[in-house]
């Protein structure tokens, strides 16, 4: 689906369809970077990261592992819960692994922040955290992101994965959500 599909939902696009895929290639640069040499098991959190792993794993140029978590946050809602439960374990052990958390959005950073700390405890090698998306309250949190797509402002945003009430996730770009859609 495109902008031009949901417009009236929509306030602005964000981010362009072509402005994800140029900075996956970036972010895939520095990872290939980073981890050469090494094993690397990229773990998406479902479902949102879909989409970023797909678009991500397929733009690095070495072997990847992918696993897949599900953890609860927002149900469907706008605002954060701060409930974190984990409803998809990892089918991967990941003793002496280099895991990479791939996640679209961090806003307050509750989930992930429990989530690295839940994963550091099985002994592996390394856990970092790469983000689509990057939301100013993330900024205070002690969550250490070695990957950022882009900042963006402190709006509801939908599309590439991104959700309200499960819609969207299938809109190419990233738009801010008109308030009429939700109030
Ligand atoms: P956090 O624990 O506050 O960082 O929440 C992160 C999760 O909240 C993300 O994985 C999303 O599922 C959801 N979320 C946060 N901001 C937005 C948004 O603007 N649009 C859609 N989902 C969001
Ligand atoms: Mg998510």
């Amino acid at each position: 689906m495109d902008v031009a599909h949901v417009e009236h939902d929509l306030v602005s696009t964000l981010i362009s369809e072509e402005q994800i895929q140029q900075r996956l290639q970036e972010i895939a640069r520095e990872i290939e970077r980073d981890y050469e040499g090494k094993d690397l098991l990229l773990v998406g959190i479902l479902r949102g990261a879909v989409m970023v792993m797909a678009d991500l794993a397929r733009a690095l140029v070495r072997h990847v592992e992918m696993d897949w978590m599900a953890i609860s946050s927002y149900g469907s809602g706008t605002a954060s819960s701060g409930v974190v439960r984990i409803l998809k374990d990892l089918d991967t052990d990941i003793t002496g692994r280099n895991v990479l958390v791939v996640d679209e959005i961090i806003d307050t950073g509750l989930t992930l922040s429990w989530l690295t700390t839940s994963l550091s405890s099985r002994k592996p090698a390394s856990v970092n955290i790469c983000t689509l998306l990057r939301k100013p309250a993330a900024q205070r949190m002690m969550v250490d992101l070695k990957y950022v797509g882009f900042d963006i402002p402190d709006e509801f945003v939908v599309g590439y994965g991104l959700d309200y009430a499960e819609r969207y996730r299938n809109l190419r770009s990233i738009g801010t959500l008109a308030p009429h859609v939700y109030s």
